[in-house]
């Protein structure tokens, strides 16, 4: 059985300890399990913190952080769409008319993307004034 000395807390283990690598000669991690894991953890904590001091001190990183959510939810909404879609067609939902006005030509509304079968139905303009309740009176 070989063995090897973790350089971190200086305990000879046997390779069993070690988590296989390609990248070493040895085939196994430098470090053992144990602190690999904690290596890791520390490093996660690390990263958020940083990356949190970053974003409230960077307002091009802010920016940036800020389009890729966009997209990460255009992306869930497109999905959502599609679900309701399919729920129409499969008449596991019905088409209702405004919730706002009545008006019968309405669209499902999403108040939450993760319940892509939530749905609020509403016409072009009320759903126009559920986004954006400041322009109400233009
Ligand atoms: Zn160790
Ligand atoms: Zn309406
Ligand atoms: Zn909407």
């Amino acid at each position: 059985m070989k063995e090897r000395t973790c350089p971190r807390c200086s305990v000879t283990k046997s390779h069993n300890f070690f988590y296989s690598s390609g990248v070493t000669k040895t085939g196994v991690d430098v470090y053992c399990k144990v602190c690999r894991r904690q290596y890791q953890q520390g490093r996660r904590l690390k990263i958020s913190h940083y990356m949190n001091t970053r974003y409230a001190n960077d307002p091009e990183y802010r920016a940036r952080v800020l389009t890729k959510n966009k997209k990460h939810r255009t992306k869930k909404k497109n999905a959502a769409n599609d679900a309701v879609a399919y729920a129409l067609k499969k008449e596991r939902l019905v088409r209702q008319p405004c919730e706002q006005c009545g008006e019968k030509k309405a669209i499902a509304h999403h108040e939450d993307y993760d319940k892509p079968l939530d749905v609020v139905w509403l016409c072009r303009p009320c759903h126009y004034t559920h986004h954006n309740p400041e322009k109400i009176h233009v």
